[in-house]
């Protein structure tokens, strides 16, 4: 195996689940294991590291490879450590069959991790280091939830001139990707009891036109197509109503999800659906059932640093994608983003998680390249 792979088979073995999807204190939760690791795998290879701690237990790691001279531009390299959980304790035990690797976080995004600090941990042994350009590797927690190691790296005051976010993009550079927003519907009835129905209103009839009327008129609403994401989505995922067959329900919920394109938001997505709730007669209020605005991603591709990338690994137009991940955030904090990375989206979060081995090391050739072409 190659020390990139070795890298990444080390991180498999060290479980960084995010606690949101574990009991507390699990012993598998958290990224703080990962960090201390990684921090002392660049601490060896030159980089000036530092924590960022963002909750209890669960640091950024921050490492630095300084420029030769006087830095006037920088570069984020920047995947998450945490993972969703597994499906069996199996998985934190890396296992290698031909070109595959498999294991927890093997593609989303430990993979990613192994690829950029191994990448970072080159060039810093090399003599071909940028002149100009800092390259920081910002390792981030809580990407799989709710973003909170992003938005405290964006809130931190920290700028760059790109951000190369760490996602199974199969090498292709990203430049968009859709936003996510989650949405609750409730409608209101009167209570009754059952053998009199006539007394009273049924929130749960009331919801079952309005499903309809969201997963029918509203999805064929959403023509407008982007060149890179095509159209917004719309899909009703829960409904909870009523309490005993013989109770007419007073309350029916429904949650929402809907996947946005650039220039919707929240606001804009909100007015649609009232509007046709209203011109249907149908009541419902509307709430948001995420604490923090997950936009979509839009970044230029005209930016020089974004075209130099996408020379450097020969894509002639950039790519978008279909999930949400931290670039949005980084982007909202005015750093221009793009999301890269070895590995298919199609194996995150699967029972058999695996990665190219092939991949892995393409992605942090392409890296090396595109880091050591830099001024
Ligand atoms: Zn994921």
């Amino acid at each position: 195996m190659t020390k990139t792979a070795r890298l990444l088979a080390d991180l498999i073995a060290l479980p960084s689940v995010n606690p949101a999807f574990l009991p507390a204190r699990h012993r598998h939760a958290g990224e703080g294991r990962v960090a201390e690791f990684l921090a002392a795998v660049a601490a060896g290879a030159g980089l000036e590291v530092e924590f960022q701690q963002v909750a209890p237990h669960r640091p950024n790691l921050i490492a630095r490879l300084s420029p030769t001279g006087r830095a006037t531009q920088r570069v984020l390299l920047a995947p998450h450590l945490d993972t969703v959980n597994v499906a069996s304790e199996a998985q934190f035990t890396p296992r290698r069959k031909h070109d595959r690797l498999y294991g927890r976080g093997a593609c989303d995004t430990k993979g990613c991790v192994a690829a950029m600090l191994s990448a970072l941990c080159a060039l810093a042994r090399s003599k071909s280091r940028p002149k100009q350009t800092e390259i920081v590797f910002a390792g981030l927690i809580d990407e799989e939830n709710s973003q909170l190691g992003s938005r405290a790296l964006a809130a931190s005051g920290l700028r760059a001139d790109l951000a190369i976010v760490g996602e199974p993009t199969r090498l292709q550079v990203i430049t968009a990707h859709k936003g996510s927003l989650w949405l609750q519907l409730e409608t209101y009835g009167k209570a009754a009891h059952g053998a009199s129905p006539h007394l009273g209103r049924n929130a749960v009839h009331e919801m079952a036109r309005v499903v309809d009327l969201l997963e029918t008129d509203y999805a064929a609403q959403l023509r407008r197509r982007h060149r890179l994401l095509g159209a917004a989505t719309v899909s009703v995922g829960t409904i909870c109503g009523g309490s005993q067959p013989n109770i007419v329900p007073d309350r029916c919920s429904i949650s929402v999800d809907r996947r946005t394109l650039p220039g919707e938001t929240e606001t804009t997505v909100r007015r649609e659906i009232t509007a046709l709730l209203r011109e249907e007669k149908l009541q419902a209020k509307v709430t948001s059932l995420k604490s923090h605005a997950c936009w979509p991603l839009e970044t230029n591709p005209k930016l020089p640093l974004v075209r130099r990338f996408l020379r450097s690994v020969g894509q002639a137009r950039p790519a978008g994608i279909h999930y949400f991940c931290d670039a949005s955030i980084l982007s909202q904090g005015d750093i221009p983003s793009v999301v890269f990375g070895p590995g298919d989206i199609a194996q995150a979060h699967t029972a058999d998680e695996w990665i190219s081995l092939r991949s892995l090391e393409r992605g942090k050739d392409f890296l090396v390249g595109f880091l050591k072409s830099l001024p």
